[in-house]
């Protein structure tokens, strides 16, 4: 069977498609490489063997959309990663977030109608959930308004994808990721921060490479036990499997409903000094960080209930917080070897 990945060169697609492949599914690939490059796909090859079908478009084109799905009539699920990420960049330039990722939403939604394409898998966030009201969070509790046009377009594909779910014979998961981080254990693909990262780990790894001369830790003021924001990390790798699942279970009816949410998330939240020691206990290099202001726009703690994922997918995450920061600190030294290579 073939899966088609949008957004398949990028950070989670990528570890995605390769674990498509090792359960034996065909992949086609579909990106703009606006924020990926081309060789992950021979990486993925490397990795499984088999080298996934490409096809780079862009999915705000509704016509090229369209004849991707024309030209390859054995699709049986398409999984959704295409889509701008960068919180802050968003607050910038919010119509070009709505464009892109909306659009995308659209087009493809439309191209899986006109082709009769049933089960889509779509990459959410829990920023939905803004600081909620109850610790862990569960799938009921309230969406809030979002912090930022990326959070809000996140909410808005949840709704779309609900309606269009609701008037088509299409089904639907929608799985709410918490924080993402670390590599393929073969250090070949990993997340490729293109400028200054925003993000927490690969700021931390690019510092010990010395890229960046300091970590600047977001306020130690909170109400946590360290006064350091909480987080539920969890391994690409793991959200990659739970992929998997999520559309076996569309291909096999097990759905018990035609739209469903999942939380992926390991269920256990960890303070950013936790993350700076478990990072500096299994690189054994001391961190560089200094305490500064709160980052306007962040929520004070955050980790999953993850009884849903783990009774009605079967899946539970499987690694620990220094698997993730070792395989996140081999990834940084994979990448610091091909410049040098390349240089
Ligand atoms: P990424 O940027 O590495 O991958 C996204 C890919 O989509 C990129 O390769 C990019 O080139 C492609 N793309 C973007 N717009 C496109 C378009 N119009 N047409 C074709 N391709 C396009 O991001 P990622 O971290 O792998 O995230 C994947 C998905 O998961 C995104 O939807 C993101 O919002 C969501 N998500 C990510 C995180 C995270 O922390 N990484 C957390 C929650 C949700
Ligand atoms: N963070 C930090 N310094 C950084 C980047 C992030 O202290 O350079 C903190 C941030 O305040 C948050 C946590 O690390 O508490 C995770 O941030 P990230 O941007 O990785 O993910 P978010 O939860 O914001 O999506």
């Amino acid at each position: 069977m073939k899966i088609l990945v949008t957004g398949g060169t990028g950070y989670i697609g990528s570890h995605t498609a390769v674990e498509l492949q090792k359960e034996g599914f065909g992949v086609l690939v579909i990106d703009n490489l606006c924020n990926s490059e081309k060789h992950v796909i021979d990486s993925i090859g490397e990795i499984t063997g088999q080298k996934p079908l490409f096809e780079q478009i862009d999915l705000r084109d509704p016509e090229a959309t369209m004849e991707v799905f024309s030209k390859h009539n054995d699709i049986s699920g398409v999984i959704h990663f295409a889509a701008l990420k960068a919180v802050g960049e968003s607050v910038e330039k919010p119509l070009e977030y709505y464009h892109n990722n909306l659009f995308s939403m659209i087009n493809l939604l439309k191209a899986m109608r006109e082709t009769g394409i049933s089960n889509l898998v779509f990459s959410s966030s829990c920023t939905v959930y803004g600081q909620p009201d109850q610790l862990p969070v569960n799938e009921k509790a309230p969406r809030k308004d979002a912090e930022s046009p990326y959070g809000n377009t996140k909410k808005i594909s949840e709704d779309i994808i609900e309606d269009t779910v609701r008037t088509t014979g299409m089904k639907a998961i929608a799985l709410r990721y918490f924080n993402p981080i670390g590599a393929h254990g073969s250090a070949l693909i990993g997340e490729l921060p293109v400028g200054t990262p925003n993000n927490l780990v690969p700021y931390i790894t690019q510092t010990a490479a010395g890229i960046r001369d300091h970590l600047r830790v977001f306020g130690n003021d909170y109400d946590t036990p360290d006064g350091t924001p909480i987080r539920d990390y969890i391994h690409v790798a793991d959200l990659a499997r739970a992929h998997v699942i999520a559309m076996n279970r569309m291909l096999r009816n097990q759905n018990k409903d035609r739209y469903e949410i999942f939380n992926l998330g390991t269920g256990n939240g960890f303070t950013v000094l936790e993350v700076i020691k478990s990072f500096e206990k299994v690189s054994g290099i001391k961190l560089n960080h200094k305490i500064v202001q709160r980052r306007p726009g962040d929520v004070e703690k955050v980790w999953a209930d993850t009884t849903h994922a783990n009774e009605e997918l079967g899946w539970k995450a499987e690694k620990g917080l220094d698997e993730m920061m070792l395989s996140a600190w081999n990834w940084e030294k994979s990448l610091q070897a091909q410049k040098n290579k390349k240089s």
